[in-house]
């Protein structure tokens, strides 16, 4: 039997860490209350200091210093977070992703059906 349960690498850290992020802010309400946004704004800095690849949450840091996290609805949260996301896909020269699409991506399934 193959062992497949390995700690995980930099990459596998990351595509889960993008599904929890976007995921989060899929759920996020369009109208928050002000706890929920400082909640969020204070779950945010704390994950860019905890984030367990320290050349990446050096990065982000400074990234999130400069362009505050957005929490004033899921909308904004999303379309930040899509932002903050190309950020880091430019920096590892991977395609960008067009953020008009992030609800069909991770909310909402894409509008062909190809999610159900
Ligand atoms: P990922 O980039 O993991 O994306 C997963 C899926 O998200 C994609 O398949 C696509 O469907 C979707 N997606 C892509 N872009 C967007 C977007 N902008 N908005 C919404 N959805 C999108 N790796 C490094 O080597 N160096 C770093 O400095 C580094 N910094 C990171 C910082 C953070 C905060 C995180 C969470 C990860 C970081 N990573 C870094 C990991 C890197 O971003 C990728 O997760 C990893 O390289 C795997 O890439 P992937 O091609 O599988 O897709």
């Amino acid at each position: 039997q193959r062992r497949t349960d390995c700690p995980a690498d930099v990459e596998q850290l990351g595509r889960s860490t993008w599904t929890l992020l976007h995921s989060i802010a899929a759920t996020y309400p369009p109208a928050p209350t002000p706890t929920e946004q400082n909640d969020l704004k204070l779950f945010m800095g704390l994950f860019a200091k905890l984030y367990p690849c320290w050349v990446c949450a050096e990065d982000f840091q400074q990234y999130i210093k400069k362009e505050e996290p957005k929490t004033g609805s899921r909308g904004e949260f999303g379309n930040w977070l899509c932002e903050a996301h190309n950020e880091v896909n430019r920096k590892l020269g991977k395609p960008t992703f067009d953020c008009s699409k992030w609800q069909e991506r991770w909310r909402t399934g894409w509008k062909d059906g190809s999610c159900d």
